[in-house]
């Protein structure tokens, strides 16, 4: 695990801000939704992903398969396939 250097507090609603900068990089939108891991005293957030939902659009698709540690998207899978070489 890699440090960001970064210190936030923690409000009296128990709420933390992450960076603008950390939020663009990871690509979290203002919608995103983070699920919260706990490992003994460290808390870890994850981008939150649905069963099955699409590591590329991020859409749940029912026909999605496993690729390579991927999980793509039936759409997905068809602008893969028309990319040109
Ligand atoms: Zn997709």
């Amino acid at each position: 695990m890699k440090s960001t250097g970064i210190v936030r507090g923690v409000d009296g609603l128990g709420r933390i801000v992450l960076p603008k900068e950390l939020r663009t990089s990871m690509k979290l939108d203002n919608d995103a939704k983070l699920e919260i891991f706990v490992e003994g005293d460290e808390i870890i957030l994850k981008k939150y992903r649905p069963t099955g939902s699409c590591d590329f659009c991020g859409e749940v698709d029912d026909n999605a398969i496993q690729y390579a540690g991927y999980c793509i998207c039936t759409s997905c899978r068809k602008k893969i396939g028309s990319m040109k070489k």
